[in-house]
């Protein structure tokens, strides 16, 4: 069926239900996962439906990988991580058939859904929405596993940790689903972390662009890929909780909100870590020949300063990278230490990144102002600063995480009342 012929007419809703880890943890949860999706059906609507592993297991599963050899087969690493998905998909067709539910499972490998070939971290390539729709048009539902495809190679693959969000948006856009439903153990996205700040409230809307950055700046409710791909389909996302029965936030196109707030969120990441290089020369090519064995070594810079050149010789150079890749940096600089001729390496692994988020910054200036007066005022010392057109970030020294965060969602009135 073609997408005008759906759009014509008698067209029903469709719509896709993710359930993570917790929402499938057990026999319990299960059922009630069937009794929900029931309730869609039963409304009319057609819907396919995207599980995770039971909590814990895919844990488990890696561990067990890790354990037989610490270096192992990627593929055979995705033959095994992809089994906690087959159990909850197959058990969840069954829980809906005991309620009627004409409902069967699908694995990665049968719908298809094509990746490439990086095992590990695929990335979806295609699905194939023929058969799909088909049995709609019958009123069954499909049950799918989430977190994993079929490679090039005719080998299970696997999305990344966290890859069923993924999923579950690629077979919305697949299937033109009018919403994606991500159930999850939280009720929404909230303004900041509500562990840090009690005041903290939950969002009715965000943007997928405002989405990206908080996912990307450690709000671990949506994989980042799974936002990217929801922004460059247009999949209306929709994050709620599968405990409570209460709309949740919705993850929406920039028009669609009419009341835009400056600011929309505090986020941060401590998975920073501050390297200095002193009197790098000041010359073109510095840059490059400082960040060329970085890429080499596939290490993912972040904040870069460069400092003006006070003796019109040398300059400093200053960035970040994340803590996993420390210490590697550092060998890799210090290995460089002969063709970059710089004086001293300075590190800082206490640092945490704090950052304001929202799209009106783009037309509203003092944006900024207000974030350094706020951490000025808490006498927390900003280290470096960067910005991009929705974000300011700064990093600071990492006690501060908590005081800078809340001092900051207070300035920008997200506090509740
Ligand atoms: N089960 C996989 C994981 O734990 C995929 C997911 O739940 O999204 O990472
Ligand atoms: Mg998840």
């Amino acid at each position: 069926m073609s997408v005008s012929e759906r759009q014509s007419g008698s067209r029903k809703t469709r719509i896709v239900m993710k359930f993570g880890g917790t929402s499938v943890a057990n026999i319990e949860r299960i059922k009630s996962v069937a009794a929900r999706v029931k309730r869609e059906v039963d409304a009319g609507h057609e819907v396919a439906v995207v599980v995770s592993a039971m909590s814990g297991v895919t844990n488990q599963l890696v561990d067990w990988c890790k354990e037989i050899a610490p270096l192992h087969d990627a593929r055979e690493y995705d033959t095994v991580v992809a089994s906690g998905e087959q159990v909850t998909c197959g058990l969840t067709a069954i829980a809906l058939q005991e309620l009627g539910v004409n409902a069967r499972s699908w694995l990665g490998w049968q719908a298809p859904i094509v990746t490439d070939d990086a095992h590990g971290k695929a990335r979806i390539v295609s699905i194939a929405s023929e058969e799909l729709d088909k049995r709609f048009a019958q009123g069954q539902v499909a049950v799918f596993a989430g977190f994993q495809g079929v490679g090039p190679d005719n080998r299970v693959t696997t999305l990344g940790r966290g890859g069923s969000d993924t999923s579950a948006v690629a077979i919305a856009a697949a299937i033109k689903a009018d919403r994606c439903d991500i159930f999850t153990d939280v009720d929404g996205v909230y303004t900041t972390d509500p562990r840090i700040v009690a005041k903290a409230q939950k969002l009715d809307k965000i943007t997928y662009e405002e989405m990206l950055e908080m996912a990307s700046l450690g709000a671990k409710v949506l994989q980042t890929r799974s936002v990217e791909m929801a922004m460059k389909h247009r999949v209306r996302v929709q994050v709620l909780s599968s405990f409570e029965d209460k709309p949740g936030t919705l993850v929406v196109d920039e028009e669609e909100i009419m009341e835009k707030e400056l600011v929309s969120g505090i986020a941060y990441s401590r998975d920073e870590a501050k390297i200095t290089l002193t009197r790098v020369a000041d010359r073109p090519g510095v840059a490059a020949g400082i960040f060329g064995p970085l890429t080499d070594a596939n290490i993912n810079v972040d904040m870069i300063v460069q400092n003006i050149s006070e003796d019109g010789a040398t300059t400093d150079m200053t960035f970040t990278v994340s803590k996993g890749d420390y210490d590697r940096a550092l060998k890799v600089l210090e290995g460089s230490r002969n063709t970059l001729e710089f004086k001293d390496l300075i590190s800082d692994k206490n640092v945490v990144k704090v950052s304001v988020i929202g799209v009106g910054m783009r037309s509203h200036a003092g944006i900024a102002q207000r974030m350094f007066k706020a951490l000025a005022e808490k006498g927390i010392n900003i280290q470096v600063i960067s910005t991009s057109e929705i974000k300011i970030s700064v990093l600071v020294a990492e006690e501060y995480t908590e005081l800078a965060v809340r001092a900051l969602h207070s300035a920008y009135g997200l506090d509740a009342a």
